[in-house]
């Protein structure tokens, strides 16, 4: 389940047009995934717009949406043909007491919403908010009820990211033990666990992650799509039918349409994954990339890249030079060497001083803060 599209822009500054809603869409289609998260429909006009323009597509795969649990938000999803709705509420104590709730009226809401979906046509998914802190008795009884009430599958957000690969595979078993229905997981990163958090729900029977392109959301983000199929396909010899060809694709779309750079060392996409500056490792990988590469290249369709730099060594240098049939005496040869330092030593210390302070200058510029706003109301107010 991937939810690139409603959660992705629930990260700061993150705005995903109509046709870029559409675009991503037809593209995790087209990687067959199997089902999509697509929004909010409550949001308004505008992102009911985009989301009905994604369910005219007619995807292969089923295309959802979020609702709280109230009329409203049903009505303004019931006006998008979708395939499904989730619906959710905070549980835990916290989540609760932030909206005046309690136990009793948080069940309420619960089996009223799920009564009034199915009232009007639609089966709902069910997904307590910050269910990894509540209180386990009470998220049981809800989601006893929710199940009683006609729900298939039940999801279970760890909406701050507290689960540990321990906690998960265990409450994940005990879940389904007790409640004998399918149970989707929505892992957050916010401890870096996520991928270890999701493989363990998983294994201990999880039916369907949630996941997002990019590990795009709130905050450090949601276990990343690419990083679960390649992990299952990869490491656990799993086949999940997800065309694993097209997902660096998808990542550097999501990546140019969200503004949020890919981080170098990001698993899978990462610029620096499939590139080498050793000299010796660079040696053994042209014979043979797996010595120093657990991916299969050619699964993802990347190009390896090598660098050159105080790593590299002679003996590489010289096997360019013998390749391009340059000949130079030692003198030279070293006097190529020394340049080669100085260029990466000027480079390095001007550009990154300058290209980070950008980066860091172009994070902050992309949403606002609360002086943009006072600034803002005190020109509307002058005028
Ligand atoms: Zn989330």
């Amino acid at each position: 389940m991937d939810t690139t599209l409603r959660e992705g822009e629930q990260n700061p500054g993150t705005v995903f047009s109509k046709d870029e809603k559409i675009e991503i869409a037809k593209m995790l289609d087209d990687a067959r995934i199997q089902s999509i998260s697509v929004g909010m429909p409550i949001i308004g006009p505008e992102e009911r717009d985009a989301i009905k323009a994604i369910t005219k597509e007619n995807l292969n795969c089923s295309v959802s949406a979020l609702c709280r649990c109230n009329k409203a938000d049903i009505d303004a999803a019931r006006e998008c043909d979708l395939s499904g709705i989730i619906l959710f509420i905070g549980s835990s104590e916290k989540h609760m007491a932030a909206r005046g709730l309690n136990e009793e009226k948080v069940m309420e809401m619960v089996g009223d919403a799920i009564d009034y979906s199915k009232d009007h046509g639609i089966v709902p998914f069910f997904a307590p908010e910050d269910a990894t802190r509540t209180n386990f008795d009470f998220l049981y009884r809800l989601y006893k009820m929710a199940i009683d009430h006609g729900v298939p599958l039940i999801a279970y957000p760890d909406t701050v990211g507290v689960l540990t690969p321990e906690s998960a595979r265990d409450n994940i078993a005990l879940l389904i033990k007790l409640l004998n229905v399918p149970v989707a997981v929505h892992f957050h990163n916010d401890f870096g666990l996520a991928l270890g958090n999701t493989l363990s729900a998983y294994f201990a029977g999880a039916h369907a992650i949630s996941s997002t392109i990019c590990g795009l959301g709130e905050r450090a983000g949601n276990v990343a799509t690419e990083e679960v199929v390649m992990s299952l396909e990869v490491l656990y010899g799993i086949k999940t039918g997800i065309k694993l060809d097209l997902l660096y694709e998808i990542a550097k779309k999501v990546e140019k349409i969200s503004g949020i750079p890919i981080s170098p060392l990001k698993p899978i996409i990462g610029n620096n994954v499939f590139s080498h500056e050793s000299g010796i490792h660079t040696q053994i990988i042209k014979k043979d990339p797996s010595t120093y590469e657990a991916i299969p290249i050619e699964l993802i369709k990347r190009d390896r890249s090598f660098r050159f730099g105080k790593h590299s060594g002679k003996n590489l240098i010289q096997d360019i030079l013998k390749q391009n049939n340059i000949e130079i005496n030692e003198d030279d040869f070293n006097k190529l060497l020394n340049e080669m330092k100085d260029y990466q030593k000027v480079r390095t210390k001007y550009t990154s001083a300058d290209f980070m302070s950008k980066y860091y200058e172009y994070l902050e510029s992309r949403s606002l803060n609360e002086v943009d706003i006072i600034n803002m109301a005190k020109k509307i107010v002058a005028r």
